[in-house]
């Protein structure tokens, strides 16, 4: 239904899509997630023409809707769109919020527009509303109302920008079960959001966007349960991430210890799991790795999990084939041994550092 190709958005300074190319079909509903200002904004603003796509083309049921000279009124009638800060006028009732675009737009009568606007306020559950002003409801109404008004324009595609992410926590889930009520009607949405539950619940693709693009997509079950890609992998899970190359003999051992503690204490890892941390990275890179590397060339990832607290040091390194179970140096083996759960080596001959240890740090 909407086929989109080499989609590329800048902005003067800078350049949130760089190529995006996907199809979506009739009736998908799509959650799309990522880190804040990868362009996922950007992304829905440029299907329904918001924003003016920098190149590239939407082609929205066998019309080119970026060409020139096209009638942005027609896909803006196609497309719905919900925004998070819900754009209602504040000096019309809840019924001519909802009755002003079809007889503006559609041509409607009065009295078309208002049976109309009645069953969606019904369908939203706001019926007893429809004489309200929007000041006189809750966050969660007004959503509500905010999304009945796009469905009086019978789109064939709703798309919604983080439609709950303005709302107080108790007002969340009276929105998403109006959404969620949607998306089972077989409704084609796009919705940007953070509520990963949600996502995974209503949708039946992802897109995890990033690097200026669909970075990863797949059904809820592959992007949740098993993204295969690694910034996708860091996201879902919430890890937070400290890097290191330490490429030299002479290496800054004190200003590397100085940024690991600034990473540890951001965010809020456990002193215990800290010292284990920091005495399992010393143990394998200056004692073990370093008498047996004769130029090193070591990257450290250290990655913390928010959502299960687990811990994972991973060390890879050039040269030759190199275990570190084999090492010689015994007492530092045992000292790391003591601050994992478990220790592994493995060795990925097609890979840069072809010698890859991993940490997974004991707790408690
Ligand atoms: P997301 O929705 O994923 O958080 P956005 O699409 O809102 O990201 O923004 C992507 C990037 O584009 C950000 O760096 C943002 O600052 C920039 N951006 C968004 N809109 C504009 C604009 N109108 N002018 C200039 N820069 C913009
Ligand atoms: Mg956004």
């Amino acid at each position: 239904m909407i086929e989109i190709k080499k989609l590329h958005k800048s902005y003067a300074t800078v350049t949130p899509l760089k190529d995006v190319s996907a199809t979506i079909r009739d009736g998908d509903v799509i959650s799309i997630i990522g880190p804040s200002g990868m362009g996922k904004s950007t992304f829905i603003r440029c299907l329904n023409l918001l924003e003016k796509p920098t190149s590239g083309q939407i082609i929205f049921d066998g019309e080119e809707i970026t060409r020139k000279g096209y009638d942005i009124r027609k896909t803006r009638r196609k497309m719905g769109m919900v925004f998070q800060s819900f754009n209602l006028f504040g000096h019309l009732t809840v019924i001519e919020n909802l009755m002003l675009a079809p007889m503006d737009l559609l041509k409607k009568s009065r009295q078309e527009a208002y049976d109309t606007a009645m069953q969606f306020l019904q369908r939203v559950g706001l019926a007893d509303k429809a004489l309200s002003y929007p000041d006189e409801l809750s966050g969660g109404q007004k959503q509500r109302v905010a999304i009945a008004r796009t469905l009086c324009m019978n789109p064939q595609v709703i798309l919604l920008d983080e439609p709950t992410s303005a709302l107080d926590p108790t007002m969340v889930s009276e929105v998403q079960a109006v959404i969620r009520d949607l998306a089972k009607s077989g409704k084609t949405m796009l919705i940007v959001t953070h509520e990963m539950r949600f996502a995974k619940a209503i949708s039946n693709r992802v897109f995890y966007m990033d690097e200026g693009g669909i970075y990863e997509e797949g059904s809820p079950a592959e992007i949740f349960d098993n993204p295969q890609r690694e910034k996708t992998r860091r996201f879902i899970r919430r890890l937070k991430v400290f890097e290191a190359v330490i490429n030299s003999k002479n290496y800054d051992f004190i200003a590397f210890g100085a940024e690991l503690d600034r990473y540890l204490l951001q965010n809020d890892v456990l002193p215990v799991y800290k010292n284990r941390i920091r005495l399992a990275i010393e143990e394998v890179v200056q004692q073990i790795l370093f008498p047996n590397l004769p130029e090193p060339d070591i990257a450290l990832v250290v990655e913390y999990s928010e959502t299960d607290g687990n811990c994972l040091v991973s060390v890879d390194y050039g040269g030759k084939r190199f275990d570190i179970h084999d090492s010689e140096n015994q007492t530092s083996l045992i000292m790391l041994k003591n601050t994992a759960e478990s220790l592994t080596y493995s060795y990925r001959s097609d890979e840069k550092r072809p010698n890859r240890v991993e940490i997974l740090i004991k707790k408690g």
